[in-house]
């Protein structure tokens, strides 16, 4: 059955150019890495996705290892292209990623140009594709020579797998060398995926978005929420159900009474601009242009709805800024660092 897609669905969303090149990404993505899995309904996953695309959520972002088990979240979305999405596919970007732990052995997580391009195969094959629309190191390998993975995301394009490449969660320094080598190969890097949101600065004090400026590049912030952090839901308790509860990545100690004094200051001000927090927090990401898409999750269609209603107050004044940054302060919940201490 084909969904019967929102005629309105471009009417309201937001589009920004993704760095020099010319591809518009929407101001809101959808992450498709937890609950695309074979823990949750598939009706509960084709829901969110049927909500995303019809506020005008075009971008769809996957790696090969999301599910569980690894591999199904591309398999579901395969699922979800055949049926509600079916002859929607070129108003669509398609990512994947490969970089983490895929399969046993020496080949199967990392940079290597063996495991990039093996992956790389496989993550079309399970979602039944001929290409992906952007194909990303997930992580900096710092024991493969960067001019080997950037050729293997080369490679991707020149054989028709990708269109355009990205990297994940590398340093601003690990940024520049990537982009002058692939530019060497004559590939644009159309982008840069990093963990952000008000309570993990990183890319602040790593210069990133000048780099990328300076490189052409356009970036995608996941986990803007921290997880469901920058929510009320764990305000007044854990509701079972929540990311918390699931033994997954959303880690127990992320909930100390400091980290949640300042979830708690930071909703005061949100409901100050008439917005939930998550749409603050969402907000805050896109403040600076240069800052493509937020890149979310949702378990529920509702919660996408509640997130795209962020665009009707992207703006922060001067003192809305400095009563937030009392509050939006580094609090360790950054699980990619290591990736882009290098
Ligand atoms: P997030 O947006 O920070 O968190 C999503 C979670 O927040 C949801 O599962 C839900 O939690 C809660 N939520 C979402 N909208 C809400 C709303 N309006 N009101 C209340 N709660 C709300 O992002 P994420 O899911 O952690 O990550 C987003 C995407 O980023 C991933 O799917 C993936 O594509 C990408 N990502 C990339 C990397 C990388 O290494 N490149 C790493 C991580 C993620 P509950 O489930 O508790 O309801």
């Amino acid at each position: 059955m084909t969904h019967n897609e929102a005629r309105d669905r471009y009417d309201n969303m937001k589009y920004r150019r993704c760095g020099h090149s010319g591809l518009n990404l929407p101001a809101l993505s959808l992450g498709l890495w937890h609950n695309f899995g074979q823990d949750v309904a598939i009706e509960t996953s084709m829901a969110i996705c049927r909500q995303a695309f019809d506020l005008g959520i075009t971008h769809f972002d996957l790696a090969n290892n999301y599910g569980p088990p690894a591999g199904s979240a591309e398999e579901t979305f395969a699922h979800i292209l055949k049926t509600d999405l079916h002859n929607h596919r070129d108003e669509l970007i398609i990512s994947s990623k490969a970089g983490y732990r895929m399969w046993p052995g020496p080949y199967g997580e990392f940079g290597s140009r063996k495991y990039m391009m093996a992956s790389l195969d496989q993550s079309l094959k399970r979602l039944g594709l001929e290409y992906v629309d952007i194909f990303y190191s997930h992580r900096f390998d710092p024991n493969t020579p960067l001019e080997e993975t950037m050729g293997a995301l080369a490679s991707a394009v020149q054989q028709g797998k990708a269109l355009y490449v990205g990297v994940s969660s590398y340093s601003a320094a690990k940024t520049a060398e990537a982009a002058r080598i692939l530019k060497g190969m004559g590939i644009a890097p159309l982008i840069h995926q990093p963990s952000y949101s008000m309570l993990n600065r990183w890319i602040e004090k790593d210069q990133l978005l000048s780099r990328l400026e300076t490189e052409g590049m356009g970036c995608i912030a996941f986990t803007p929420l921290a997880q469901g952090l920058l929510t009320n839901k764990y305000l007044s308790a854990v509701p079972s159900g929540s990311r918390a509860t699931a033994n997954k990545t959303m880690l127990p100690e992320f909930l100390t009474p400091e980290i949640l004094g300042r979830v708690e200051a930071l909703n005061k001000i949100a409901l100050g601009r008439g917005q939930s927090l998550a749409q603050m927090a969402i907000a805050w990401v896109l403040r600076d242009s240069r800052m493509t898409s937020a890149l979310i999750g949702a378990s529920s269609a509702s919660q996408v709805k509640d997130s795209v209603g962020a665009l009707a107050n992207l703006k922060f004044d001067e003192t809305e800024i400095a009563a937030i940054n009392q509050h939006a302060i580094d609090s360790n919940v950054n699980l990619w660092a290591e990736s882009s201490s290098h």
